[in-house]
């Protein structure tokens, strides 16, 4: 029998909602993918509520299980997913979990999310751009980060399509074959836009905007793209897929987000991510919205 795909998913964990290994896991498993989560961080729930109460995973404790994993030989993958990473120690320690998992399955595919800001806003030190720009993205296979990790990685700011295209094309000099920007603002839709040196392809999908905010969403296109790149084969369908996914998965969030709630519910707590109400869009997506080569 055929081993299913087997993913490594270092990303924040919350108890409550979800964004990080909360909204990656459960998709990637309905697609048929064995996940194994590492915690980078157990909070309570995610930072945009009154408050946050957790835990912090330490460059230490990441070695230690790397070691753990190592000794019972457990330490096969097919696919490393990274997000969220708070200090500089952690994120060295997953540049040598990268090259480890890669000299024991050389076919390994590592996706990498950048995660540093958004909206000309870092939320991790600065230390870390330099670390993800030369230590992290020489060694990744697929990277997705958004617009402004785009412009910070590259040093180019990015206004329209042409700009765009040549920063994807520096990010590849650095490394990866695949470049996916999870989403840019130089429209009044949202643009997103992936890239491959497998063919030389370069494609553009326009995604309506919804009137709300979501957290937990880039965590989400992550862990899609991963899986359909792995189930398509190639960029064009794995972009559709990953994109009418989300796009059901947050309207029916923003729906829901209408509905009743307990007086006492944090505007927070309504917008979470209705994952579990999307089985089925998750299992088949719509096709609604197309895909457009560059
Ligand atoms: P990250 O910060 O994780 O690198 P990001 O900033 O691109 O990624 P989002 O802004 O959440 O993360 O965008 C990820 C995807 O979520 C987009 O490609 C889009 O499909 C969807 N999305 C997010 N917000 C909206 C919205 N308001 N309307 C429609 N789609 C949205
Ligand atoms: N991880 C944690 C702990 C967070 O608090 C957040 C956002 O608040 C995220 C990850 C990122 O979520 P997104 O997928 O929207 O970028
Ligand atoms: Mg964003
Ligand atoms: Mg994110």
């Amino acid at each position: 029998v055929k081993q299913p795909p087997h993913v490594l998913s270092v990303q924040s964990h919350v108890v409550s909602g979800y964004v990080g290994n909360k909204s990656a896991t459960f998709p990637l498993q309905l697609l048929g993918f064995e996940v194994d989560p590492i915690n980078s961080v157990q909070l309570t729930n995610h930072t945009g509520y009154k408050c946050v109460k957790g835990q912090v995973l330490d460059s230490n404790d990441l070695g230690e299980l790397m070691v753990g994993l190592r000794e019972n030989d457990l330490d096969h993958y097919s696919h490393l997913l990274t997000g969220y990473a708070g200090s500089a120690s952690f994120l060295k320690t997953i540049a040598k979990l990268v090259t480890d998992l890669k000299k024991k399955n050389p076919s390994l595919i590592y996706v990498c999310d950048p995660v540093m800001g958004d909206n000309g806003k870092m939320y991790v030190p600065n230390e870390l751009l330099e670390i993800y720009r030369d230590d992290i993205i020489p060694l990744a296979d697929i990277v997705t980060p958004n617009q402004f990790e785009l412009e910070l990685l590259t040093g180019r700011k990015v206004n329209n399509i042409t700009n765009v295209q040549e920063a994807i094309k520096e990010l590849h000099a650095k490394g990866p074959q695949t470049v996916v920007i999870s989403s840019t603002e130089i429209d009044k839709n949202l643009t997103t836009v992936a890239s491959t040196l497998k063919d030389g392809v370069m494609i553009k999908l326009e995604i309506p905007r919804l009137p709300a905010a979501f957290t937990g969403s880039g965590d989400l296109f992550a862990a899609l793209f991963l899986a359909h790149s792995h189930l398509q084969g190639s960029i064009k369908p794995a972009l559709e897929k990953t994109v009418n996914t989300l796009y059901e998965v947050l309207k029916k969030t923003h729906e829901y987000s209408k509905g009743p709630h307990e007086d006492s519910a944090q505007s927070a707590k309504k917008i979470e991510l209705r994952l579990i109400e999307s089985k089925k869009v998750i299992e088949n997506p719509g096709t609604e919205l197309v895909a457009e080569i560059l």
